[in-house]
């Protein structure tokens, strides 16, 4: 049979089962986000082994590689085939470890969502504590808000251990070198060039960086009424230190009474993506046994899309805000009429590129004139500022970045490793926040991500690297000429963003992606400009 009517056939058989799976699973997933329960952590759990069962059949990974990739003449088709040969790549390892690598992912998630760190025998929510590292003079009660943050850690560590071990055994028992070397294969990245960009940004960023973190030592101290070298993690603004504390324009203050559900749906009205629809299905506010972080979920590549967060009204959840619906109009202007498997975005990568770029428009000053109700004059007198804060924002969670990806690397390396000191090493090479003298705790394993979200963490860097250059390719040739105001009212933003950047879906790989919308592929010089001088 001609390999291209093979492939649509199996295509066909295969997203009868998946496509209403798929949905069935992102429900279940969504109500556990929401509602915590043991029957419907059970009812996850099921519902991925089903899922990863149907892409672990050998039989159906034999046919997909029997056919000749050259011989498929639709690059759609031959698309859809490199994609599922992954899918299914993924998922040839014994179905016991499967099994148990997914029951136990589930159930680390699930410890997340329900445990609350604990200062003095009481119960603090995540968001307290940010408070409390946001606003708190007092540093004894700022260390133990730190501490209460790394509780979770402790936890959970073990569990974490145990699937790292368990991803590592998947991935060599496929030949790979370990699991991290293999899950970036799969996302199209090869580790080498990965860390050439890594480096590369390290270097670029280094004198930039230490003025910053000489000045900020300094101005903890005299905050905090000590000297530079006794500043530790707790005197840092957030608890992992991944954004800079607000700066002069003290943006907080004029969130402070605001609706942003509102606020985010006038912006998104106005570039010509409305997101009422999707609000209307979002779950918002803060809640007992409800996920704490944010996020934007895709429940059937037909226009259910759905955003979690825990608003509070500040600068920071009205970017998340902005962020998580960056996500959810990628999805929603996708071009439905794609295949199943190729509507959805490019990459990870790609994705994030557009939440970022959302997110940093809470510390623009066009932005907080039109939408925050910031008053002309105020917004050109804090332009400065703002455009500093973005500045800071870049590059602090830069350098995080660097932190989570190097140890990511390091652990799935060697999980046998003194993790708890190497993770400190990292954090103090790049982050330059000190460690707690004497303290042995497994503080890396209290950032979420690394159990259910892993091989992950580079893609927020590589978005912002591609949000500079979509913001740059913006503003010199969609908005040529036009005032800079336009980059937040415009519909051709909203247009140029659908045509060129959702529209395509996953049909190309991420690189031939940023060509089609920039005209060139991966240029870090964007980002590293949008660094600015000090
Ligand atoms: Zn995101």
């Amino acid at each position: 049979m001609n390999p291209s009517v093979a492939l649509q056939e199996f295509i066909n058989t295969h997203l009868a089962t998946v496509e209403p799976l798929s949905r069935e699973t992102a429900l279940a997933n969504w109500e556990m986000q929401t509602t915590s329960s043991d029957a419907v952590r059970e009812k996850v759990t099921d519902l991925n082994t089903r899922f990863a069962r149907i892409y672990a059949d050998p039989d159906d990974y034999a046919f997909l590689k029997s056919l000749d990739a050259e011989a498929i003449d639709s690059p759609t088709l031959a698309r859809q085939h490199l994609l599922l040969l992954n899918a299914y790549l993924e998922n040839q390892i014994p179905a016991e470890l499967m099994e148990k690598t997914i029951a136990l992912t589930v159930e680390i998630e699930d410890s997340f969502n329900i445990f609350r760190g604990v200062i003095d025998g009481e119960t603090i929510s995540d968001n307290a504590i940010e408070k409390i590292l946001d606003e708190s003079r007092d540093v004894t009660l700022r260390k133990q808000a730190w501490e209460a943050s790394k509780q979770v850690g402790q936890e959970v560590s073990e569990r974490v251990l145990e699937l790292v071990r368990m991803r590592n055994q998947a991935a060599t028992t496929l030949g790979y070198e370990n699991y991290y070397v293999m899950s970036l294969q799969m996302q199209e990245l090869t580790e080498e060039r990965l860390f050439q960009q890594l480096d590369d940004l390290a270097e670029k960023s280094e004198d930039l960086w230490n003025a910053f973190r000489d000045e900020l030592d300094e101005h903890l101290a005299l905050r905090f009424n000590t000297t530079p070298d006794a500043i530790r993690p707790w005197h840092h603004h957030n608890r992992f230190f991944q954004s800079p504390e607000p700066g002069n324009a003290n943006l907080d203050r004029f969130f402070a009474d605001k609706d942003l559900e509102s606020v985010a749906a006038d912006f998104f009205r106005a570039i010509g993506l409305p997101i009422e629809e999707l609000l209307a299905k979002a779950d918002l506010y803060e809640r007992e046994g409800k996920c704490q972080h944010a996020f934007c979920m895709d429940v059937d590549r037909k226009g259910d899309v759905r955003v979690l967060c825990n608003l509070q009204s500040n600068e920071r959840w009205a970017s998340t805000l902005l962020h998580e619906y960056g996500h959810a109009v990628y999805d929603k202007y996708t071009d439905h009429s794609l295949p199943y498997l190729l509507r959805t975005p490019a990459h990870i990568m790609t994705t994030e590129a557009i939440a970022l770029f959302m997110g940093r428009l809470t510390k623009s000053a066009d932005w907080l004139n039109i939408y925050a109700g910031v008053d002309k004059a105020e917004a050109e007198r804090i332009t400065v500022d703002a455009l500093q804060e973005v500045r800071n924002q870049l590059l602090v969670f830069m350098r995080w970045c660097l932190v989570m990806s190097y140890f990511e690397r390091e652990m799935y390396r060697n999980p046998e490793q003194d993790l708890n000191t190497v993770w400190w090493d990292i954090v103090e090479r790049f982050q330059r926040v000190k460690r707690p003298d004497g303290r042995n705790t497994p503080d890396w394993a209290s950032k979420i991500h690394l159990a259910t979200a892993p091989t992950y963490y580079h893609n927020y860097q590589l978005g912002e690297m591609i949000a500079s250059q979509l913001l740059n390719y913006l503003h010199k040739a969609v908005l040529n000429g036009e005032p800079s105001s336009a980059l937040v009212t415009s519909p051709k933003v909203g247009a140029w963003l659908t045509e060129k950047v959702f529209y395509p879906g996953a049909l190309y790989p991420w690189e031939e992606w940023l060509e089609f919308a920039t005209g060139e592929p991966l240029n870090p010089a964007y980002f590293v400009a949008d660094l600015g001088e000090r």
